[in-house]
């Protein structure tokens, strides 16, 4: 005889229950985590939605099916029969799908009877699959190693080469060893203070905080002086290296980010264009925009790098140019400085023919 009074058996579901079991099964649908679940031969039980995207199956065919129909990896079969056989497992996984490779961190985890977790080799009844996309993660750990390493190498040459050069001078300390060396000493220390600025620049710009110094100027008086600078460097190469001052706009700028812009973009043409080729730089205005256009007769961008190369430490092809690319900062910072501006940059380069930047800020209302 059934005891009215006592408690219901563990099997039923109190409402309490089944609300706490609907909001968990809402909760994993919506996890952008993958879950499955596989029972003790492997075969799919359960798939969230976001394992079917990881994955791209069909949720529902995918039931009853042997893990690696879907998932056609030997190592993932592997780490599934170890669950299986009591051992969880935990690491990185690379599969290639329609997207081409992308890295999971998939963690394998045996499981019991009741569902949970299998602990000390209590009878496996299944695997729990977690599944989680770290393609993004993995490829921003690798860019970071490869700008380490392009740093230490930029900071490197230009040391080592200048201090050739003055030990060469101590050695000699004539006139002659003095007039040429001495500029190309310094010629390397400006490369490394440009460097340095770049990166101090970058972080600033990472630190997220700095605001803008902003003040009416009229741009003639920010890229003049910038042109002249660099006049000598581009005599050195045989660069004709202009201003055409088409109009003189009035912007609401931030003078020293804005002059860093103008310095990435001619410090860039100088160096990829050959010698006897020309850099012209062009203030105008469109509308209500202030335009600023650094173009070059140079070597040019390859198309399929274009739409890359304000991103931060993409770096064209390093044996294309004869002279060494930077960090790969330069173009990620213009943009940055522009965007912060509300303003726009772009490109358009033909390859060896020359390549044209065009930033655009918003003008001083007349
Ligand atoms: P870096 O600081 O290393 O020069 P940038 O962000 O300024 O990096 O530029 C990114 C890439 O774009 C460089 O590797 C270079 O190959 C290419 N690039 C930039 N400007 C020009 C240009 N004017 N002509 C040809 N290639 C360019």
């Amino acid at each position: 005889m059934q005891d009215r009074n006592a408690e219901p058996p563990a099997t039923a579901t109190s409402p309490h229950e089944e609300e706490s079991e609907e909001r968990f099964d809402r909760l994993v649908r919506a996890l952008p985590l993958g879950v499955m679940m596989l029972d003790e031969r492997a075969r799919v039980t359960f798939a969230n939605p976001a394992a079917a995207a990881i994955f791209t199956f069909d949720r529902q065919r995918v039931l009853g099916q042997h893990v690696i129909e879907p998932i056609s990896s030997l190592d993932l079969e592997r780490r599934v029969e170890d669950a299986l056989a009591g051992e969880a497992s935990l690491g990185p996984l690379i599969l290639t799908g329609k997207g081409g490779n992308r890295t999971y961190a998939i963690s394998v985890y045996p499981l019991t009877e009741g569902g949970g977790l299998s602990q000390d080799h209590e009878a496996v009844q299944g695997a729990l699959i977690l599944a989680e996309d770290q393609t993004e993660l993995v490829a921003m750990e690798r860019a970071r190693q490869e700008f380490l390493s392009n740093v230490s190498h930029e900071l490197r040459t230009p040391l080592s080469s200048a201090k050739l050069m003055l030990e060469t001078v101590i050695a000699a300390p004539d006139d002659e060893a003095r007039e040429i060396f001495l500029p190309q000493v310094l010629g390397q220390v400006d490369r490394l203070s440009a460097l340095v600025q770049k990166l101090v620049e970058q972080a600033r710009a990472q630190s997220g905080d700095v605001p803008l110094k902003l003040e009416r100027v009229d741009l003639k008086s920010v890229v003049l002086p910038i042109v002249r600078s660099f006049a000598q460097q581009a005599e050195a190469k045989s660069v004709d290296l202009t201003l055409e001052d088409e109009a003189n706009p009035r912007v609401d700028v931030d003078r020293d980010r804005i002059g860093q812009v103008v310095v990435n973009l001619i410090d860039n043409a100088l160096r990829y264009t050959d010698p006897d080729g020309a850099v012209t730089v062009k203030l105008s205005t469109d509308k209500d925009e202030a335009v600023v256009t650094v173009a070059d007769s140079g070597i040019g961008i390859p198309f399929k790098d274009l739409p890359h190369i304000f991103e931060r430490f993409y770096v064209v092809d390093r044996s294309r140019a004869r002279e060494v690319s930077g960090a790969g900062l330069g173009l990620a910072i213009v943009k940055q400085i522009i965007d912060a501006h509300k303003g726009s940059v772009s490109v358009e380069s033909r390859l060896g023919r020359g390549t044209k930047f065009v930033c655009r800020l918003p003008l001083v209302a007349p």
